[in-house]
């Protein structure tokens, strides 16, 4: 111990009991609270054996690998890199039916998919996927399903795109932020995707000139101070084109943050390389939301890009979507969140998924997404529990949606609440200030 260290301890005063000292009474009655949260959690415990994890699975996914790279002719050194996989990204159904089982009619079927809706995965994703399962979560977040050209739903939604667009290439429905569409292109099309209609059928990366008037437009307006770059995906943009849009919001007083929305941390964490990191460690602070569903996705590979990106001064977010079949249930998202952290990735949100034309076998209820979120809160660590969100449709924003934990306030300054395991309990409320809630003082 040093000096310094001996001579801070010396004006402890030692006692004979700890201030936290309980009586044996008080003991048992703890044993007791700590024998029922023990039984709380024994279902997910005993579920969580069944769910797959991408963090228990590193020797499966490394013999798909090099089943992956035998198809596409590839070697080690290429699946570390990132255009490799661009170039190699698998959009027909002879070569998909090398990599997964697919019988002669699921092979037509995607091609009556096709013809609608584009498709493609990304040579990392597909070593994700189980072989024969028709119902692992990767497969049918990457390949396409006969469902998607059975909906009949009519959108009754308005491309929130076209009625909220003030300049070129921006999307703004908030008083003091933005969205700067940079491209449709993405490394894969999500199966669920809720851009569809923006991803289109040729990837696009926008001109250099729109994305000047997009920069025009954030700096003629003080009041914006927080810009989301997006697409499609953020990172199907060159390092260079990323670095100069950074750049130029960097010179820009009033951006205080900037954001990136990109899904190659789940789809293509080789994309996360050493001179992305460098780059994007001068732009902070800046923010990243991804989308990782299923525990499936939050990979070795997904860690070491988490752990480049955080090293490099961006803070992480998860955006999931809540997805029939995929993660709608609670156990698998409870152990989707806590992945998430264990690879330094934040939950932020879980997004109902809206009613879209070819994703409506996707659909979850808003009441399933409540029934998940009330089962994460104080069932696992507020870290782990995100916002659910509807997005309201006519462009009328992100709205969240919570369960109700308070029950009533009364007029004599009691709050009643429900607790997380149901109890009843009062609570005493301060004195309403009007002048401060009504924000004249
Ligand atoms: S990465 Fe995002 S924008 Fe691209 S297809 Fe998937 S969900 Fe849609």
């Amino acid at each position: 111990m040093s000096t310094e260290e001996s001579q801070a301890e010396s004006k402890f005063v030692p006692v004979e009991k700890s201030l936290l000292h309980v009586t044996d009474d008080q003991r048992q009655v703890a044993l007791e609270r700590c024998e029922s949260y023990t039984a709380d959690i024994a279902d997910y415990l005993e579920a969580r054996e069944r769910i797959p994890c991408g963090l228990n699975l590193a020797e499966q996914y490394a013999q798909s690998r090099r089943r992956v790279l035998d198809v596409l002719g590839g070697t080690e050194d290429d699946w570390q890199d990132w255009r490799w996989h661009v170039r190699h990204t698998i959009t027909d159904v002879e070569t998909l039916a090398q990599i997964v089982e697919l019988s002669d009619a699921e092979q037509d079927q995607i091609r009556a998919v096709e013809a609608r809706y584009r498709w493609g995965i990304s040579p990392y994703f597909a070593s994700l996927t189980d072989r024969t399962d028709r119902t692992c979560p990767i497969r049918m977040q990457a390949i396409p399903s006969i469902l998607e050209v059975q909906d009949q739903t009519v959108e009754s939604d308005p491309e929130t795109v076209i009625y909220n667009s003030p300049a070129p290439l921006i999307t703004r429905l908030y008083p003091d932020r933005l969205v700067i569409n940079v491209t449709n292109a993405c490394t894969m099309f999500c199966r669920h995707c809720l851009r569809r209609r923006h991803i289109g059928h040729e990837n696009v990366i926008y001109a250099r000139k729109d994305v000047a008037q997009a920069l025009d437009y954030i700096r003629e307006h003080p009041e914006i101070r927080d810009v989301l770059i997006t697409g499609g995906d953020a990172f199907s943009l060159s390092d260079e084109r990323i670095d100069w849009i950074l750049t130029e919001l960097d010179e820009i007083p009033h951006v205080e943050i900037k954001r990136l929305g990109t899904r190659t941390l789940a789809v293509l964490p080789m994309r996360v390389t050493d001179g992305l990191c460098e780059m994007l460690a001068r732009h902070g602070p800046l923010y990243l939301n991804t989308q990782l569903n299923h525990p499936k996705e939050v990979t070795e590979d997904v860690r070491r890009a988490a752990d480049k990106l955080t090293r490099a001064g961006v803070l992480l977010g998860n955006q999931a979507v809540l997805l029939r079949g995929i993660n709608a249930d609670r156990h698998v998202m409870k152990k989707l969140m806590q992945d998430c952290l264990r690879v330094k990735i934040r939950p932020y949100y879980i997004f109902n998924c809206k009613k879209l034309e070819g994703i409506g076998h996707f659909r979850a209820s808003i009441e399933d997404g409540l029934n998940i979120m009330e089962y994460l809160r104080n069932y696992t660590s507020g870290l782990a529990v995100p916002t659910y969100i509807c997005t309201l449709p006519n462009g009328r924003g992100k709205t969240p949606v919570m369960p109700q934990y308070l029950v009533n306030i009364n007029a004599d300054g009691k709050a009643r609440f429900r607790s997380w395991q149901g109890y009843i309990v009062d609570y005493d409320d301060a004195k309403r200030d009007a002048d401060a809630a009504e924000g004249s003082g």
